[in-house]
């Protein structure tokens, strides 16, 4: 086990060792857990720096830096997304992350964040679900099938206390799958042909599908009053999956609107378009929802914070495990001037 005098040691969660993890905290529990520090992080959102992430835009996908600091503890996430990589076998989005300390400097954890950001995304979004979604919440259409889809439906089972989920894909295979990892879980799952049958009768939709275009998953006449929309796949600029016409009938509520705005699906509205930012209605400055027959709209694209409070989870979850491995990745030599000698050293 590491202790305290290895700070040049830094703990590293491997894949394998992250789902080890999940196994021994409970999938759900862990949704549950990290949506709470995501929602004590939104509560004391002006301790943070805040930027809009760094992007490399490339004809193939995108390759992001999301870095924040609660002026404690410093925290980054590397994240692609890659739509066309399913095609080839391969992870449309794949993540790691960081958090160190302001004091040293000195990095205190590493971890896989694939997964890792598959679960804070479910648990953002099923948190900002139990803020804004209707009264009486009971089914949500799952619309994309693909990484993310399981775990969104199980965290809206276990924040927003949905029993049922109605899915659609383009593709049939992704929807098989998503259906078959949802057996036994305590949901009852209704597998759709098109979006407009998974969407009868939600509450809840969920839009989350990866094309690097401005995409139409839901048009205006599939949106009728009062439901929530939680729209995950529009986070670049050029994707976005809704209509123009539904974010003018929608209160829309957003991360960082100097994110949103440029990867969000708001990249459809004029600059000025007013939003509602989620840590004004956590912390109860602003109102969520309004009334029973208003749409709400959660433009998520996905913010560094988020990923802190995740990394944050993480931390804490493994002390006193075995679900992590000392990695040395950090030169300390006894005398600190003398990097040299400890080079020569080793030979
Ligand atoms: P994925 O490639 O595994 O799954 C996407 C699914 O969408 C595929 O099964 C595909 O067949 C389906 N699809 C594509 N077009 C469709 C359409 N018109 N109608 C219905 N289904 C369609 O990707 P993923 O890892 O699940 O991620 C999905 C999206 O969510 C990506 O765009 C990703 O960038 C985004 N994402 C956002 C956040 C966030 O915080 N907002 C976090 C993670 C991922």
């Amino acid at each position: 086990m590491l202790q305290p005098s290895d700070k040049a040691l830094v703990p590293f969660v491997s894949v394998d060792h992250m789902m080890k993890l999940i196994h021994h905290v409970g999938l759900e529990e862990m949704i549950v857990g990290i949506a709470a520090e995501i929602e004590r992080d939104f509560k004391r959102w002006e301790s943070f720096d805040k930027t809009p992430r760094v992007p490399a835009h490339s004809p193939h996908g995108v390759i992001e830096l999301m870095p924040t600091s609660d002026g404690e503890a410093y925290g980054f996430k590397y994240v692609n997304g890659h739509p066309k990589n399913t095609s080839e076998g391969l992870q449309t989005v794949t993540a790691f992350g960081l958090l160190a300390d302001v004091y040293t400097g000195y990095p205190t954890l590493l971890t896989e964040m694939t997964i890792l950001t598959a679960l804070r995304t479910a648990a953002t979004s099923a948190l900002v679900g139990k803020y804004l979604a209707p009264k009486g919440t009971t089914t949500m259409a799952m619309i994309g099938n693909g990484a993310q889809s399981e775990f969104q439906c199980l965290a809206f089972k276990a924040l927003c206390g949905i029993d049922t989920v109605r899915l659609y894909d383009t593709d049939p295979a992704a929807t098989a799958k998503c259906a078959a990892n949802l057996a036994g879980k305590g949901l009852t799952v209704v597998s759709c042909k098109t979006g407009e049958d998974a969407i009868e009768g939600a509450q809840i939709i969920t839009t989350c599908t990866a094309d690097k275009k401005y995409a139409t998953i839901l048009t205006d006449n599939m949106v009728g009053p009062g439901v929530h929309i939680n729209a995950i796949g529009g986070d670049c600029p050029g994707k976005t999956e809704l209509h123009r016409d539904i974010l003018l009938r929608s209160e829309i509520f957003v991360e960082y609107p100097e994110q949103t705005r440029i990867e969000g699906e708001i990249q459809a509205l004029d600059d000025d378009h007013p939003v509602i930012e989620m840590w004004q209605v956590m912390t109860g400055q602003v109102e969520g929802r309004k009334d029973d027959r208003q749409i709400t709209l959660f433009d998520s694209v996905g913010f560094a914070i988020e990923d802190f409070s995740a990394l944050r989870y993480v931390k804490l979850a493994i002390e006193g495990t075995d679900y992590f491995e000392p990695l040395d990745m950090l030169a300390d030599p006894d005398d600190p001037r003398d990097l040299f000698g400890m080079v020569q050293r080793a030979k």
